[in-house]
């Protein structure tokens, strides 16, 4: 498993799903010693983010990313794309505060990235990898960590909406099943919650065009559902999305049961500090104990 980035630059654009403004993303080819960087113009200044845990600033309804000069919204649907198609050498700029929304699935970033081709590094994957399970906890919702081979998410979610009820779907993290299988599906949302979205000042770009809004009984959609288990596929794109701010690909087998961007974060949280211990066991020079002291 080698490195991979981008053959040529890849432009997408248009409107944010929750600030319903115009933005541009360019994702520029990356070399064998970058890894994810955001990069966007603050005043006169190109200021530079790299992905990482300590850069995720919200997890409320989307996740935002940025640092003390600036903050872009909506990083998932795209950090998905890159996760599934195993791109991690790349510097992403952006124009606007927020990621387009395109349909409200990874459709815009995938299709944009295929175009353009994906490139191969001569330089192996660094893959973050733990040598014991855990488990993360939140309301009723939790996520499972087992060590695997390859990154595989088990996605539940259970509803009492009877469009979407309890649904169940296995991913295995490759580019072909992540294009088949979850780039399509789109972001959802409930008509009663859409006043109260608003007045905190959210999906003011969401229409029906861009998000499966569902009322009291049925979809809105008049064209429907695009796989009768849109909803779950959608949460594993998110969930997939959110894992790739741990800064790189991981390794494992993932259960996650009515996950939200705050669980995954919590997760995400919990495997870097999992992951420090283990590393700090795994080199016990850093031990206090001993450390050459004469
Ligand atoms: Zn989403």
């Amino acid at each position: 498993m080698f490195k991979r980035t981008v053959k040529s630059k890849v432009v997408c654009e248009g409107y944010g799903l929750h600030t319903g403004e115009f933005s541009r993303v360019t994702i520029h080819p990356g070399s064998e010693h970058d890894h994810i960087l955001f990069a966007k113009k603050v005043g006169n200044v190109v200021r530079y983010v790299p992905l990482g845990i300590e850069k995720v600033k919200s997890t409320m309804f989307a996740t935002s990313i940025g640092d003390d000069q600036f903050t872009v919204f909506t990083v998932e649907h795209l950090l998905s794309t890159l996760h599934g198609f195993g791109i991690d050498s790349a510097i992403i700029e952006i124009e606007g505060d927020e990621i387009p929304g395109g349909d409200g699935s990874a459709s815009l970033f995938a299709d944009a990235i295929l175009d353009a081709g994906i490139y191969t590094l001569p330089v192996k994957k660094d893959f973050l990898t733990m040598d014991a399970g855990f488990t993360v906890e939140q309301n009723s919702g939790f996520i499972k960590y087992t060590p695997a081979a390859a990154l595989i998410i088990d996605g539940i979610i259970d509803f009492s909406h009877p469009k979407i009820l309890k649904q169940q779907y296995t991913y295995n993290n490759t580019p072909e099943q992540f294009h088949a299988g979850l780039a399509r599906a789109r972001t959802f949302g409930f008509l009663k919650d859409y006043n109260t979205m608003q007045s905190l000042g959210l999906a003011k770009g969401s229409s029906l065009e861009n998000t499966v809004v569902l009322d009291e009984n049925d979809v809105m959609n008049a064209e429907g559902l695009r796989f009768p288990d849109e909803f779950v596929r959608h949460k594993i794109l998110d969930l997939l999305g959110d894992l790739y701010t741990i800064g790189g690909p991981i390794k494992g087998h993932i259960t996650s049961f009515k996950s939200g961007h705050a669980l995954n974060h919590l997760f995400v949280k919990k495997f870097v500090s999992q992951l420090e211990k283990q590393y700090v066991s795994e080199h016990p020079v850093l031990q206090p104990a001993l450390v050459f002291t004469a």
